[in-house]
């Protein structure tokens, strides 16, 4: 099978574009490299000794998807392309909701023409907003995202749900993700923030290799075992292997799947601050700052909806994920880049 993978050459996609590789898929990627360097995907080369089909291209330039799919059989595509920084989308609606919408427009119309209709899409659990109960399953309704980031995500699931509704032959996986976090474990394949991290575990690792000074706590006064804010972190390889599951189940079947992608473990920043500095074995120096507009006290899913349909579970620990994490940020200090 082909697989068209836009956005491949990011942190998610080449997590999974490896995996597919492995599994003995044939794997086209788009990717503009806008957040990315095809490094990623010679690291992929280097670990699994196959390689992708790399396009650099946008997923809303038309005539270029028309070409793929005119020169590929894909069988399916998963879309990770995208923007993905929160604060920035505040910043900068009108470029977050033409790259994730637009960009996911452009893409249905191109399957469509080609008569592809399988999708997998990255989603996120900030699509349910502030849930009132945890854990969080699929079935909780969607709330109102704080940010254009989250709300151009439930545009499109709401586009995608329109889409299976009126055309039978669409497949389609909305995968809500909740933290994704760690590396591969050759060391040589892992997150590459551009600047400094928005994330907390690429800001913790970045503390600890040197290149920042300190973590912000963003709040201690939560209503939460310690007061910090507490989510569901799920190592990428974990996350990989679903989308392969997922793949596998939309070829089954046709219509609007959805599937929380997380582990059912809520761990708070202090729990993920003390995780890190046992596996990397170096202090991480924080002070508590004010709470960050926009969060959540917690987040963490109830996954068992994608253990019985997909037979997927999350199986590394918190730990595995500090230690897969410091082994990929101690290999490269600079990312990709070094
Ligand atoms: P990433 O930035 O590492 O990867 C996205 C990739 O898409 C990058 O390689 C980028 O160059 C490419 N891209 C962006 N706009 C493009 C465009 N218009 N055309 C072609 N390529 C384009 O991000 P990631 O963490 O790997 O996230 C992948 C997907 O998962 C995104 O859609 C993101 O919103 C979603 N997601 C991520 C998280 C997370 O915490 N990382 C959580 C929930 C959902
Ligand atoms: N966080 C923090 N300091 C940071 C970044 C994040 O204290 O520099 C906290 C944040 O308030 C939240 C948790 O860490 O409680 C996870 O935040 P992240 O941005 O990684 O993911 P989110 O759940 O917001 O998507």
């Amino acid at each position: 099978m082909k697989i068209l993978v836009t956005g491949g050459a990011g942190y998610i996609g080449s997590h999974t574009t490896l995996a597919l590789l492995e599994a003995g898929f044939e794997v086209v990627v788009l990717d503009n490299l806008c957040n990315s360097s095809d490094a990623a995907l010679h690291a992929v080369e280097a670990i699994c000794g196959k390689s992708a089909l790399m396009i650099r291209g946008d997923v809303r330039d038309r005539a270029l998807l028309d070409r793929i799919f005119q020169e590929h059989a894909i069988d399916a595509v998963l879309h990770f392309a995208g923007l993905k920084a929160v604060g920035e989308s505040v910043r900068k609606p009108l470029e977050y909701y033409d790259a994730n919408v637009g960009g996911s427009l452009t893409l249905c119309q191109a399957m469509a023409a080609a008569g592809v209709f399988r999708l997998v899409f990255s989603s996120s659990a900030t699509v349910y907003g502030e849930p009132e109960q945890m854990p969080i399953s699929e079935h909780f309704p969607t709330g109102t995202p704080t940010n254009p980031y989250g709300q151009s995500k439930l545009i499109v699931e709401n586009v995608l749900r329109d889409l299976c509704a009126a055309e039978p032959r669409w497949s389609v996986a909305l995968l809500r993700y909740f933290n994704p976090i760690g590396a591969h474990d050759s060391g040589h394949l892992g997150e590459d923030p551009n600047g400094i991290p928005n994330n907390l575990v690429p800001y913790i690792s970045q503390v600890a290799v040197g290149s920042l000074q300190e973590l912000s706590i963003f709040g201690d006064d939560y209503s939460t075992a310690d007061g910090t804010g507490v989510r569901d972190y799920i190592h990428v390889v974990d996350l990989a292997d679903g989308h392969l599951k997922a793949l596998q189940s939309i070829s089954q079947r046709t219509g609007l799947n959805i599937w929380n992608l997380g582990t059912g473990d809520g761990y708070s920043v202090m729990q993920v601050l003390r995780a890190f500095e046992q596996a990397s074995g170096r202090p991480v120096p924080y002070r508590v700052m004010p709470r960050r507009a926009g969060d959540v006290a917690e987040s963490w899913a109830d996954p068992s909806k994608a253990a019985r349909e997909l037979g997927w579970k999350a199986t590394r620990s918190l730990q595995q994920m500090m230690t897969d994490t410091w082994r990929w940020q101690s290999n490269h200090p600079k990312g990709y880049q070094g």
